[in-house]
């Protein structure tokens, strides 16, 4: 066999179409594992918050109910997602028609791209949007129009006037992440409303259950008068079952069919479908989380004005920091054990998104702020 050279003119990565190869893959949290390899640290001594995950874990009727699920592996999980679809109608009251279920709501984004964009075809998304945006529209050889962000949020006539003839889906992040920025949800129903018909509105809610309840809105109501808007949420975040993978997208029945269509079979595992079930029903930890959160956020906030920090106020489960070479303050971070997120991909280098954990994990992250700030090395 003649050598193997696939980066070369004939390997098999050139073959790959450029909007392929264009892609710079997404930048998850380092894991806990990663970092006690790294650092020499013990895992018990890590403290992560670097990807907005629950810090209570998951709700005890989740883990029950997983567990229970467990003895029916070796059979295939029910590709309709019937029982969870049923829970979430009675919970959300639309029908299930209305419901399309994922592997994460990643899933469910990845899906409306494939279902509408192609090459010679636009989304518009806003800077520092959720990076799977741009991951999704180029993956479907899609062109990304990224419209310039107001403090920080979406510029929602910005991101109106962006829209052209060929734009198919438009991305809205509300609480977006990494930026912790919110719009009231009159505002954004009058912008969907003027949206054209042609293009489908995502409103990714990933952090919806972490909103304070002056700021809650109906937006699974909206779904019944503009057939062009998907809401899209999980269960990763404030269910706590990152680590399952399942989110749902509620929309018009014939925008479901088509994202029906691009779906993978069976693309929601069957221990994944039955904790989010009973976690949907696990009111007392959703409200739990939410509480402990609040807590986390003063703690961390009152940490920031401390150190003179700027930071961008947050609704959701995690705040971005201003605090200078963030590469170099994320190492001083690491050294001491703490994982955050470097933002840096997102064009805000100077910038740190951290988690809201448990209290003694908030504390331990602030201890480690400042000698990191500092530049101080590490014992
Ligand atoms: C975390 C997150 C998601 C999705 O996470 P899944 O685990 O795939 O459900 C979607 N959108 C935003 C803005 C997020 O932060």
């Amino acid at each position: 066999m003649p050598p193997q050279d696939i980066h070369g003119e004939h390997g098999i990565v050139v073959q790959a179409p450029d909007n392929i190869r264009a892609i710079s893959p997404y930048q998850p949290g380092k894991p806990i594992s990663e970092l006690a390899r790294e650092m020499a640290l013990a895992e018990r001594d890590i403290v992560k918050l670097a990807s907005n995950e629950n810090p209570l874990g998951m709700s005890p009727a989740a883990r029950d109910a997983a567990s229970a699920a467990l003895v029916e592996v070796a059979r295939y999980p029910d590709g309709n997602g019937f029982a969870l679809k049923a829970a979430l109608s009675s919970r959300l009251g639309v029908g299930a028609e209305r419901i399309v279920l994922g592997n994460g709501s990643n899933d469910v984004l990845e899906l409306a791209a494939r279902a509408l964009l192609a090459p010679g075809r636009t989304a518009v998304y806003s800077q520092y949007g959720f990076a799977v945006y741009a991951l999704a529209t180029r993956a479907a050889g899609a062109t990304g129009i990224e419209v310039g962000a107001r403090d920080y949020g979406h510029d929602l006539d910005a991101m109106g006037g962006a829209i052209r003839p060929d734009t198919r889906v438009l991305f809205i992040a509300n609480p977006n992440n990494p930026t912790g920025t919110f719009i009231d949800g009159d505002v954004i129903e009058s912008f969907v409303a003027r949206v054209p018909q042609d293009v489908l509105v995502v409103l990714d809610e990933a952090y919806t259950e972490y909103l304070e309840p002056a700021r809650r809105y109906d937006s699974i109501a909206w779904t019944a008068r503009y057939p062009n808007l998907l809401v899209t949420r999980t269960f990763s975040k404030a269910y706590g079952l990152a680590g399952l993978r399942v989110g749902y997208g509620i929309g018009h029945p014939a925008v479901i069919d088509l994202l029906n269509r691009v779906r993978q079979p069976f693309n929601v595992g069957s221990v994944s479908l039955a904790a989010a079930e009973a976690a949907l029903g696990d009111e007392e930890f959703l409200a739990r989380s939410a509480e402990l959160n609040d807590r986390g956020m003063r703690q961390l906030t009152e940490a920031f004005a401390r150190l003179g920090l700027e930071w961008i106020p947050s609704a959701g489960n995690f705040v971005a920091l201003r605090v200078g070479d963030a590469a170099a303050v994320n190492l001083g971070l690491l050294r001491r054990g703490v994982i955050v997120r470097p933002i840096g991909g997102y064009g805000m280098p100077e910038w740190l998104r951290v988690s809201v954990g448990l209290p003694e994990e908030n504390a331990r992250f602030i201890e480690a702020l400042s000698p990191a700030l500092q530049g101080r090395t590490a014992q």
